[in-house]
């Protein structure tokens, strides 16, 4: 028999799984306590469950267990990367940012990515699989049991396209703000999309109140088809439609994330092609510079970034600088898992 996810059930779910051993209802909220909010890897530590019933689900389920295969901490900024080897032996990556208003912690939602940005590390060596809802939630259950901190808010920007994963990551969501276990709002969750259109409309009507971010990164179809390949199958006019419908359903300002590239996208022209764009919509900007992630020769300055805030709030518009956090240790997506296809571990 092929052993199941238990971890990624919900309350509801597993209850109905666990009928099949004809046990009282009040055993599963406890089977569940021990996931989710004692956070055990093992069913032999489910203490209160009578051995015969433990076996039972040692024999049906597993529990989906992440180890760290290496931890690498910034020098210059408050900033831990985990890489995290999942059971089947794949690898991804996880962030934790010591933000002034808490600990925030950026997860991954599969391992690799099929949307091939051409700035982007994290599908370099292509797509292999989606995570599991529990495998979402271990890289939180994990690294708050290694670092000691309590992860206050999570963003979903690291290797994978959450949308591309829909219904787990909505499950994922779920368990995330369920009362047993971590139980956080998810107004202290971003979700971060390429441009999954017919998604972003799934998600609005879900009304979660999560934040949702869109990776703009260009002005015009022209531009933004050069750099990430998803501008072709939904195009700039159906993207802002999607967002201008997302804002309009949820109440919720969208955020959009732009990663200044020297030459590239970064002119006066951009700049008021982004204005245009933006006008009328309830957002916020995010301008990054492009971290160096492959060798494609992208590369943008702090003072490159400054100066297209200029041209944007010039024009009104709401936008900030994100903190480059943990650059030195290779924070931008998919860098260091990248690594390990080019390098053994041991040599990082
Ligand atoms: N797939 C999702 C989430 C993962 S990427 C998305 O595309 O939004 C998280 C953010 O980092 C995205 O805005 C992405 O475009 C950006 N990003 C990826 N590589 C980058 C790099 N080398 N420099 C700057 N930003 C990068």
């Amino acid at each position: 028999m092929v052993k199941k996810d238990i971890a990624s059930y919900s309350l509801d779910k597993l209850t109905a799984q666990l009928l099949q051993f004809e046990v009282k209802k009040y055993r599963s909220k406890q089977v569940y306590e021990w996931l989710h909010d004692k956070k055990v890897v093992d069913f032999a530590e489910m203490s209160n469950i009578p051995l015969s019933l433990r076996t039972k689900l040692n024999d049906a389920f597993y529990i989906n267990d992440i180890k760290i295969a290496r931890k690498l901490e910034s020098s210059t900024e408050n900033t831990v990367k985990y890489l995290y080897r999942l059971m089947d032996g794949n690898y991804i990556e996880t962030v934790l940012m010591d933000y002034k208003h808490g600990n925030s912690l950026c997860i991954s939602t599969q391992v690799g990515c099929r949307m091939g940005c051409r700035f982007c590390a994290s599908g370099e060596s292509g797509f292999v699989r989606n995570l599991a809802p529990s495998e979402m939630l271990s890289q939180i259950y994990e690294t708050q049991r290694e670092s000691g901190a309590v992860v206050n808010s999570v963003v979903l920007m690291g290797i994978g396209e959450p949308l591309d994963n829909f219904d787990n990551t909505i499950d994922f969501l779920k368990l995330l703000s369920f009362e047993t276990g971590k139980n956080m709002s998810l107004r202290r969750v971003s979700l971060s999309t390429c441009g999954l259109v017919p998604e972003i409309y799934k998600l609005a009507e879900l009304r979660l109140g999560l934040t949702l971010s869109v990776s703009l990164h260009a002005y015009n179809d022209e531009k933004r088809n050069r750099l990430m390949p998803v501008n072709k199958k939904y195009n700039i006019s159906e993207l802002m439609k999607s967002c201008k419908y997302y804002a309009e359903k949820t109440g919720r300002r969208i955020s959009f994330e732009y990663a200044v590239i020297a030459g590239e996208n970064n002119s006066e022209e951009d700049a008021d092609g982004l204005l245009r764009l933006l006008s009328g919509i309830n957002c916020h900007v995010n301008l990054i510079p492009v971290n160096q992630a492959k060798e494609q020769g992208f590369k943008a300055t702090k003072k490159d970034c400054e100066d297209f805030l200029s041209m944007l709030s010039r024009g009104g518009l709401n936008v900030t600088i994100r903190r480059t956090l943990g650059a030195d240790i290779n924070a931008a997506c998919g860098q260091l898992r990248g690594q390990l296809y080019k390098k053994p571990l041991n040599d990082m």
